[in-house]
C-alpha cells in the first residue's frame, strides 16, 4: 500500500472541521472540497458508479472480479469532516520518519509534548514512520485515516483483479462530529448487504457495540412575579431545578463511571424563574435500562416539585441511537468476518464498547449492520493526535482481506441463526 501515506498527507491539508450552527449539510464548505477531491480521485482511478449527492455524500463501487458476481456487496464508509473541539485550519503534518523512541516536541507548540512513556501504544511503535501536526492544529486523522485508508484499498482492489472479490462500495460522508453523518445516508442507494465504518483506534480493535442514548428534557414551571412583593406568591423554578440536580445520584455520573456503567449526565440547563428547563443525556449499553434511568428522573423530579408547592414539571423522552451489538447479533458472520480480516492483517482482535455512538450505531438501525474497523489513530480531537505509516497501512490490508474474505465464503453463516453472544 505505498500510496496510502501520500493520501493522507494530502487529505489533512484541507480544513474540514464541522460546524454545529449551520444547518447545510455539509455544515462547512472545505468538506465538500475534500469530497470533490475524492469523487474526482476515484474517477481517475477507474472505480464504477462515482457520484456526489446534494449532501455531499460520495459514493463509489469497484466491481466485482470476474467470478464473483454473485457475492454479496459490501461496503466501507468513513467521514471526512474533523471536530468542531479544536482547530483544523491549516494542519502542518509531519512525518517522523523511523521515529528512534524519544518525546517528539511539536514544534509550533513547544508544551505540546507526546511521551512514550505516558503513551504505552506510541511506545510500541518505535522505528515506525509517526505522523503528528505542527501543534496547533489537530492532525485530523479521524477520520482521514480512515478515508485514505479506504482509498488505498480502492486503488489496491483496482490495479490487482488477481485478488477475488465482490462488489465493494463505498462512502464518504460529512458531519459525522455533529452527530449528523447518518442523517442523509441512502442506505438503499449504497446497496450493500452490510458496511464497515473504518474510525476506530489502535490496530487490532473491532468495535461492535456502543451505547443506547436517550435525551430527557425536564421542564419546571414556576410562579413569576416582582420579587419586592413575592412573597407567598412566588415560586422559583430556577431552585425547584437546583433540587432535581441536587438529587441526581452521583455514582451514576460520567466522572464517576467506565466500562459498561451506563449514566445520568445534566448537560445542559435554561433558566429563569417562571420556567426552567434541564437537559440530561441517558446512557446505558442495555436498552431496556434506559427506562429504569428514565422513570428515576422522573421520580426525583416529582420529589423536587413536591417540596416547592404550586410548581409543575413535564418530563419528555426523546431517542437519541440505539446499542448495534442489538442488530450485529443478528448478523454475526459481518462481524467474525472482519475480527478473521484483523487476524490475516497480523493483529490480535481487541473488542471494546464504544462508550458513544457511531455513524454505524445509526447505519445498523437504518438495515446497514455496519461494525466499526480500527483506522490507526490516537489522542484524538487534541493537537496531540497521531498515526503511523504502518498504522495506515495496516488499517488498509483490512480492508483488502475483507474483499477477499467475502468472496471466499460469500454465503456461510449468512442465513445461520443468530448466536446468543458475539464472538
Ligand atoms: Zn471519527
Amino acid at each position: 500500500m505505498p500510496e496510502v501515506l501520500e493520501r493522507f498527507l494530502r487529505y489533512v491539508r484541507v480544513d474540514t472541521r464541522s460546524d454545529e450552527s449551520s444547518p447545510g449539510s455539509p455544515s462547512s464548505p472545505g468538506q465538500l472540497v475534500l469530497l470533490e477531491m475524492l469523487a474526482s480521485e476515484l474517477r481517475a482511478m477507474g472505480a464504477a458508479d462515482v457520484s456526489r449527492d446534494q449532501y455531499g455524500y460520495v459514493m463509489a463501487t469497484v466491481p466485482a472480479t470476474s467470478g464473483c458476481e454473485n457475492v454479496p456487496a459490501i461496503g466501507f464508509v468513513a467521514h471526512v469532516d474533523t471536530s468542531p473541539e479544536m482547530s483544523g485550519t491549516d494542519v502542518k503534518p509531519i512525518v517522523h520518519h523511523a521515529w528512534a523512541g524519544g518525546d517528539i516536541v511539536l514544534p509550533d507548540h513547544p508544551d505540546a509534548v507526546l511521551r512514550p512513556s505516558e503513551d504505552r501504544d506510541l511506545a510500541a511503535q518505535a522505528g515506525h514512520d509517526i505522523i503528528t501536526a505542527s501543534g496547533l492544529t489537530l492532525l485530523g486523522a479521524d477520520d482521514k485515516a480512515g478515508v485514505a485508508a479506504i482509498m488505498g484499498a480502492v486503488e489496491h482492489l483496482l490495479r490487482h483483479p488477481d485478488v477475488p472479490h465482490g462488489a465493494v462500495r463505498v462512502g464518504f460522508t460529512p458531519d459525522e462530529e455533529i452527530g449528523r453523518g447518518a442523517v442523509h445516508f441512502d442506505v438503499e442507494r449504497f446497496g450493500a448487504v452490510c458496511a464497515y465504518t473504518v474510525d476506530g483506534g489502535a490496530c487490532g480493535e473491532l468495535e461492535i457495540e456502543s451505547f443506547s442514548a436517550d435525551l430527557a428534557t425536564i421542564t419546571f414551571q414556576g410562579v413569576n412575579t416582582h420579587p419586592g412583593y413575592a412573597k407567598g406568591t412566588m415560586v422559583n423554578a430556577i431552585r425547584v431545578a437546583a433540587a432535581f440536580i441536587d438529587l441526581l445520584p452521583r455514582d451514576q455520573s460520567p466522572e464517576a463511571t467506565d466500562g459498561r456503567d451506563g449514566f445520568l449526565h445534566p448537560y445542559v440547563v435554561d433558566a429563569s424563574v417562571d420556567r426552567t428547563s434541564v437537559r440530561v443525556l441517558l446512557r446505558d449499553f442495555d436498552t431496556a435500562a434506559l427506562r429504569v434511568k428514565a422513570a428515576l428522573l422522573e421520580d426525583l423530579a416529582r420529589q423536587a416539585v413536591s417540596r416547592h408547592p404550586g410548581a409543575r414539571m413535564t418530563l419528555h423522552v426523546q431517542e437519541q441511537y440505539r446499542n448495534m451489538r442489538e442488530v450485529l447479533e443478528r448478523t454475526p458472520h459481518v462481524v467474525e468476518r472482519a475480527a478473521e480480516a484483523i487476524r490475516c492483517a497480523g493483529f490480535t482482535v481487541t473488542i471494546t464498547p464504544i462508550r458513544g455512538g457511531t455513524d454505524g450505531s445509526r447505519l445498523s438501525f437504518m438495515g446497514l449492520p455496519t461494525p466499526n474497523l480500527f483506522s490507526g489513530v490516537h489522542n484524538i480531537h487534541s493537537r496531540l493526535e497521531w498515526t503511523s505509516r504502518q498504522d495506515l497501512e495496516a488499517a488498509s490490508r483490512v480492508v483488502v482481506e475483507l474483499a477477499r474474505i467475502w468472496a471466499e465464503s460469500p454465503h456461510r453463516g449468512a442465513r445461520r441463526p443468530a448466536r446468543t453472544a458475539l464472538l
